[in-house]
């Protein structure tokens, strides 16, 4: 019998902490102190990484008969970046703490005037966060309990960094210090820069790709042309992208080196452009209700048209409420044809096809889903994570950490577990269910240990189904194993066919 616990105070810390005892995620380099904003996967993270990647390519690509892949490289020529604008605007306002020598992104740092009695009487500031409104509140109670100040005092408004006037970035407490230390807010571009052969000077520098989805502009032709391809179709492409994030935060919510899931999807000027793009919406949604997401975390946020890049028809992001609020998961954007004419221009390679129907030449309009694989990873261990009271036969009440992956993503699908170690019997059989499954899923064989600990070491790494061999395998007629289920610890009985049946099922 399981009740829910009361979910841990910081389910971030927990799942930080469960992400790296099991081998989920490991800070890079964390033997020399770790790099801020880069991660490891370890042999259990990698593949659930793998497997949210095959999920979405077998079905965004292979299910789909209008979407086709690519793999593009991460350096490209300097020019697409221009073209694509990335090189003029692809920049976070950057604030500086001129004491403490803190960087904040001034739309993440946020300030309030302390008003009593109408008048401004200081400035309390706050970094993003759920309790920003709060911590700026409870900053202007204080300064005014400081200040000795009698009065009412007016509730906080929340203004981010760049809002604040000259006069007003002159007078913001820094977080940092308390006293007001910051910079105006300035543009810093957050693409990594490199070298492309043996001179360093201004004519090799090139970039690190800050998105994958340039890559299906410019092979836009090269598909068009090597492809029966025809609109409306998709190009998707799966691959590592890098932005020099000012403030990498929340585990591996922002990064600096990660990796994207993007489609393309390029539809005729004339084509009913909102409803596809709602059409798209929706299978993103479904998506991530197919691998396990619940639906109760989700929702959606159009992007206000007046926030909008000039060329954008409208964006909507699915939204996932993670521990520390709710966040972009997935952005899906309707672009125009904005793209493929900034390459065209900047290329002379025409990009248009041609419209049998009205034997005019058109420039492709396009739908865009973009979504991160990371932030994926995060969502489904955010909301799989649960810590539960069980009770035993025996009336002992133990805690068990689960992780409540879906079977599409598990890292492992099955653990074989013979009853004992050393009665030849069970493990022979046992080996045997191991080697077949093998070929297929990828399965654990666990011997170790008392068979309670061996379940809940399956449940803390999110493995769906344990399968015991037990003494009624080899005794009893039938070749049936006991299957037990991570969620509901229930335990019933099945044959070989049975349990591959389950898993074909399942497992998709
Ligand atoms: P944000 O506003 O959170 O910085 P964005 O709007 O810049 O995100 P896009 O450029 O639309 O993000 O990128 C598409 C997707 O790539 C995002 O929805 C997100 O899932 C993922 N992504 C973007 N930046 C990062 C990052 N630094 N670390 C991890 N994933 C990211």
């Amino acid at each position: 019998m399981s009740t829910p616990a009361a979910q841990p105070e910081n389910t971030m810390e927990a799942i930080v902490s469960l992400a790296k005892r099991r081998g989920f995620v490991f800070q890079s380099s964390e033997i020399y102190g770790g790099l801020n904003g880069f991660f490891d996967y370890g042999p259990l993270g990698v593949e659930l990484k793998k497997n949210i990647r095959d999920c979405w390519w077998n079905d965004m690509v292979r299910r789909r008969d209008d979407v086709v892949g690519i793999e593009t490289s991460i350096i490209m020529h300097p020019k697409v970046w221009e073209a694509s604008g990335h090189v003029a605007g692809f920049s976070d306002p950057l604030v500086d703490c001129k004491v403490s020598k803190n960087r904040y992104r001034a739309d993440q740092l946020f300030w309030s005037p302390v008003v009593v009695d109408g008048n401004v009487v200081g400035y309390v500031s706050a970094l993003e966060s759920e309790k920003t409104a709060e911590e700026l509140q409870a900053a202007a109670e204080s300064l005014k309990r400081k200040k000795a100040i009698q009065g009412t005092l007016a509730p906080v408004v929340a203004k981010d960094f760049t809002e604040a006037s000259a006069e007003q970035v002159s007078l913001i407490p820094s977080p940092a210090t308390g006293n007001p230390d910051l910079t105006p807010p300035r543009s810093f571009n957050m693409m990594f820069q490199t070298n492309v052969g043996a001179m360093t000077d201004a004519s090799s520098v090139a970039y690190l790709r800050p998105e994958t989805a340039q890559g299906m502009f410019v092979d836009f032709k090269n598909v068009l042309d090597s492809n029966r391809v025809k609109l409306p179709f998709g190009i998707a492409q799966i691959g590592k992208s890098f932005r020099n994030e000012i403030t990498p935060r929340n585990f591996i919510f922002r990064s600096r080196e990660f990796e994207q899931m993007e489609m393309e999807y390029f539809i005729h000027e004339d084509a009913d452009w909102d409803k596809c793009h709602k059409e798209w919406i929706e299978w993103c949604r479904q998506w991530l209700l197919s691998i396990g997401l619940p639906e109760s975390h989700l929702s959606l946020y159009a992007h206000p048209k007046e926030k909008l890049a000039f060329y954008s028809r409208g964006t909507v992001d699915i939204m996932f409420k993670y521990p520390f609020g709710v966040q972009e998961l997935w952005g899906i954007a309707a672009r125009g044809s904005y793209d493929l004419t900034q390459h065209a221009n900047a290329s002379g390679k025409p990009q248009e096809v041609f419209d049998e129907a009205s034997k005019n030449k058109f420039v492709p309009h396009v739908i865009e889903p973009a979504v991160g694989v990371d932030r994926i990873f995060l969502a489904v261990l955010a909301a799989g994570y649960a810590e539960e009271d069980v009770t035993d036969e025996k009336g002992n009440v133990e805690k068990r950490t689960v992780l409540r992956l879906s079977p599409r993503i598990a890292p492992v699908k099955v653990a074989i577990l013979p009853l004992l170690k050393n009665k030849e019997l069970l493990t022979n059989r046992a080996k045997a269910l191991y080697t077949k499954l093998k070929r297929n899923y990828a399965v654990q064989y666990d011997d170790g240990g008392a068979i309670g600990k061996r379940y809940r070491r399956q449940d803390e790494a999110g493995t769906p189904w344990c399968v015991t061999i037990d003494f009624d395998t080899i005794e009893k007629p039938g070749d049936t194993f006991t299957l037990r289920e991570r969620d509901s610890m229930k335990q019933t009985r099945v044959t070989e066919t049975e349990l591959f049946a389950l898993l074909a099922e399942q497992v998709y």
